[in-house]
């Protein structure tokens, strides 16, 4: 079997988010047991010199609408997985994946459907079985596999169904697609054209990327409009758990630790936390450290967190956040940073820094009001460090009560009651309770570390689900 798993972001060479690691971690697993193939923009923030990109002899032209493309090809091995990079210009002359400081760039529709009829050529060039898309970047490929090598399976992988690529109808002549397509059961929306909508209908099997979210999207609450079009497609969704990559991931040996630890180590992850409380200016390093990590998003609860600071930061805990997104929450986080001497934030995306964070904390908080899946929790489980979340999707999948005794198998966290700033609080005041209980602390702390977050299990169901379309 033959697979090409296509993303718009693929970690180390560009990544937004949770896609990037998913992207990087799935294949090298899967690559254990079929021949796989990945590609992904040559976005020109990417350097190639840095990741050896070679230019291939391969070059194409592809037509959408009235207008050719001229497409060069590029490749690179990424933990063992031979990963293509496709240069056009309109799709690669760019600061960041997706948009700026300005917002998503006006051309995504042109940009990401060039990369999706390259990605069909390349399934034919490339004699590929099983063309794996994620997201809607990659969603329009599902519907010109149909058109060009009906013989070619398609999987689509919906990561967050909040971001559906969405255009205006022009954009539909914009990139050559037949007025056919323009209804209700098809990628109309709102009188626009929805992408997710191709990957949807277009593909042999839908996955996303937990069991619970697989649910949560059949319901209004959850669906984002579409959770009526996902009900007539249900029979092919399936929602299989996302992974993380465990060796990048890895406090016994992570470059950007200043100690390396694992469950038999732990006083190395204390010595991270006295060092990393001093850089941040947080005194007392005996206190439970709570971080939090991601976008400044309504989907990540950060409003909920902002609401519960002046509560939370009255209790005996230091505090940091690391993230960018929505220019309000992050001057409201900056207001409340000048009032508490518990509070600290670095805005912007820092790998290595997050990667320090996840080691020092004791605690990760993650108040998702939807988690299709979330990383965060799964990392820090790896770290050692406890996550308090809410009971959404991924996170009710991945982490279950400390308290909750319906299974032998302890409990990994602390879930919360409601969301809400209280719950967050009390949350917080539960935390504080079992942190104190230094014994009990440890011990869930070192079991978290022994966790399969590894991508075995999953690869496994995926690998069935190709075999299915076959
Ligand atoms: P998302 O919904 O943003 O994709 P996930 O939980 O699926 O969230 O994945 C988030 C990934 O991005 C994790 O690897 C997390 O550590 C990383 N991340 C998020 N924000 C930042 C940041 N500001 N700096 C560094 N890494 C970040």
């Amino acid at each position: 079997m033959k697979l090409l798993f296509a993303a718009a972001e693929i970690f180390p060479y560009a990544k937004t988010g949770g896609l990037a690691d998913v992207a990087q971690a799935l294949p090298a697993t899967l690559e254990k047991q079929i021949d796989v193939l990945s590609v992904m923009p040559l976005y020109d923030f990417i350097d190639r010199e840095k990741f050896t990109l070679t230019a291939m002899n391969e070059s194409f032209q592809i037509t959408l609408g009235k207008d050719i493309y001229e497409i060069s090809l590029f490749e690179g091995m990424n933990q063992g997985v031979r990963t293509l990079f496709v240069y056009e210009a309109t799709l690669c002359d760019c600061v960041a994946p997706y948009g700026n400081k300005n917002g998503d760039y006006l051309s995504n529709d042109i940009r990401f459907g060039v990369f999706s009829k390259t990605v069909v050529i390349l399934s034919q060039i490339f004699n590929i079985d099983v063309l794996h898309l994620n997201d809607w970047h990659t969603a329009l490929a599902a519907l010109w596999a149909k058109e060009l090598l009906p013989e070619l399976h398609v999987v689509f992988t919906i990561h967050n169904l909040a971001f559906q690529g969405y255009f205006p109808k022009e954009s539909m002549e914009r990139l050559g697609l037949r007025e056919y397509y323009f209804t209700p059961e098809g990628i109309e929306f709102w009188g626009g054209m929805n992408c997710m909508k191709a990957g949807i209908a277009y593909s042999d099997v839908v996955t996303t990327v937990s069991p619970s979210y697989a649910k949560e999207i059949l319901l209004p609450e959850f669906g984002c409009g579409l959770e009526g079009y996902l009900k007539v497609h249900s029979p092919k969704l399936h929602g299989i758990l996302n992974g993380i990559d465990t060796i990048l991931f890895d406090p016994l040996t992570d470059p950007a630790l200043p100690k390396n630890y694992g469950p038999g180590k732990l006083a190395n992850k204390k010595n991270n936390k006295i060092l990393f409380c001093k850089e941040y200016v947080l005194k007392d390093t005996d206190k439970p450290l709570i971080v939090f990590i991601g976008r400044f998003t309504e989907q990540k609860g950060l409003d909920i967190i902002i609401e519960a600071l002046p509560k939370l930061l009255t209790l005996k805990l230091n505090f940091v956040i690391l993230g960018e997104g929505d220019e309000a929450m992050a001057e409201a986080l900056k207001i409340a940073s000048r009032n508490y001497d518990n509070f600290s934030i670095r805005f912007g995306y820092d790998e290595s820094l997050s990667h320090r964070m996840y080691s020092a904390a004791d605690f990760i908080l993650m108040p998702s009001r939807f988690e299709p899946c979330g990383l965060n929790q799964l990392i820090s489980l790896r770290y050692g460090t406890i996550p308090i979340v809410n009971d959404v999707g991924g996170l009710h999948d991945s982490v279950r009560d400390i308290d909750d005794t319906s299974s032998s198998i302890c409990g990994q966290g602390i879930v919360l009651s409601k969301l809400s700033s209280n719950a967050i609080v009390r949350s917080a005041k539960r935390s504080l309770q079992f942190f104190a209980d230094t014994k009990h602390f440890s011990k869930i702390s070192k079991a978290n570390m022994h966790c399969d977050v590894s991508f075995k299990d999953s690869a496994k169901s995926y690998l069935k689900l190709y075999g299915k379309t076959l």
